[in-house]
């Protein structure tokens, strides 16, 4: 008995240390497609609830769009369930390399190289393309799979300060000795829903020859004019030297990930990314749903745009109500409590009120920076968003928060 009493107490001592910390995730169980209305079974044992759901990455719509879902049926009928292998062994089919080839056109890169997910691709680039020699500079609120993709190589790490251009030109001169320096950053973040400040970066790794990296994860589809990402919205479009971004999100929500950009880098990782060489390949009914989906959004910019629309229409309600948000333009809107124990209550009193959406607390986000994240779809109508609010403004004036800035409400939940 190798699991001995022991190392069981160890573990569940652990445990109870989460839930005591008020940190404990605790799942809740789905019933439904994803859209702007779920069955949602919290806690679980519980009768399910319908809720409208304004806390999923699920920006286009597309996750239960009935095109999507009759290609990737097709492609399931046609291809097979799984490919039971690697890319490099017999996991690659021509669709494969034909999502890749749309991939690069959507997001106008050199090429393209699908991974099992964005934080594989996050986790293979950097080892597979910088060595000792190189350095990475990242800003500091990078994702979470940026961060395990950095320890995985052996470049020097540094970091400059959250979209602070100043520091990050500090950091490339200091670096100027190393034979690469690369930029690393997330094209929105997604805690704050905040953009990168791509133009500058790009500007500023001419000026002192870095390679830049950009995540587009909560970017890609949506975007810029014609939702090609990020880079598109601030007039850099052709000018990244990587971009990684996942079809987790807004391009249909099943799975995968990509690493896209200059054709030496892409073919590095193809030689050389260890979550490429060793996981297996994208299932093909995903490869199916994923054409469908580049169809949909090179055709029409219908659904980025209702987006866009109900993203300044669900801002302009909050503001009016009175809740303190983080500014920003893209769909993803923090309403800011700061206080850890009031996101989880304001969350679950919304749940009552039927609108399903999340408290984050740290380490999520800093310390006393505890928010509600609200984020948009294009699935969502007006009617969602007008019953919405009105369970935000019914929760706001049960914890007498509405109207209250950051300073009154830091005040009143410290005390
Ligand atoms: C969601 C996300 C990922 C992970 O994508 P998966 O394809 O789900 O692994 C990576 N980076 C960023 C910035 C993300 O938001």
């Amino acid at each position: 008995m190798s699991f001995s009493d022991t190392v069981r107490h160890s573990y569940q001592s652990d445990i109870e240390g989460i839930k005591t910390t008020g940190l404990f995730k605790e799942e809740r169980y789905i019933h439904s497609p994803q859209s702007s209305e779920i069955e949602v079974e919290f806690p679980v044992g519980s009768q399910t609830k319908k809720c409208i759901n304004i806390c999923s990455n699920n920006y286009l719509g597309l996750s239960s769009h009935p095109e999507v879902i009759a290609a990737a049926h097709a492609g399931l009928d046609a291809r097979g369930y799984g490919m039971s292998s690697v890319r490099f062994i017999c996991g690659t089919q021509d669709i494969h390399r034909e999502l890749e080839n749309r991939l690069s056109e959507f997001l106008g890169t050199e090429d393209t190289l699908l991974f099992p997910s964005c934080m594989d691709a996050n986790a293979g680039f950097f080892e597979a393309c910088l060595n000792e020699q190189d350095v990475m500079i990242a800003d500091r609120l990078v994702h979470a799979s940026i961060v395990d993709g950095m320890r995985l190589c052996k470049a020097m790490q540094d970091t400059y300060k959250h979209s602070d251009m100043s520091h990050l030109e500090e950091k490339l001169q200091e670096h100027q000795d190393k034979r690469f320096r690369m930029v690393i950053t997330d094209g929105v973040f997604s805690m704050d829903g905040d953009m990168a400040k791509l133009a500058e970066i790009v500007a500023l790794a001419e000026k002192y020859k870095a390679m830049v990296f950009v995540d587009d994860s909560h970017a890609t589809g949506f975007i810029g004019k014609t939702g090609r990402g990020t880079h598109e919205h601030c007039g850099v479009f052709g000018k990244i030297d990587v971009i990684t971004t996942t079809l987790g999100k807004a391009l249909g929500g099943a799975s995968g990930g990509c690493v896209s950009g200059r054709r030496e880098l892409v073919e590095m990782c193809r030689q050389r990314a260890r979550p490429y060489l060793f996981s297996n390949a994208v299932a093909p009914v995903i490869v199916g749903g994923a054409l469908k989906v580049l169809d949909l959004i090179s055709t029409t910019t219908e659904r980025r745009d209702k987006l866009e629309w109900n993203a300044e229409y669900w801002r302009g309600l909050l503001k009016e109500a009175g809740f303190d948000l983080k500014e920003g333009h893209t769909p993803i809107v923090p309403v800011m409590l700061y206080d850890a124990k009031l996101a989880q209550d304001f969350a679950r009193d919304l749940f009552d009120e039927g609108v399903y959406a999340v408290g984050f607390f740290f380490p999520v986000v800093p310390k006393g920076q505890a928010r509600i994240r609200t984020q948009l779809s294009a699935a969502h109508d007006k009617h969602h968003l007008d019953t919405a609010i009105e369970a935000f403004k019914k929760v706001g004036k049960k914890h007498g928060i509405l109207g209250l800035g950051k300073k009154e409400l830091v005040a009143k939940f410290a005390a």
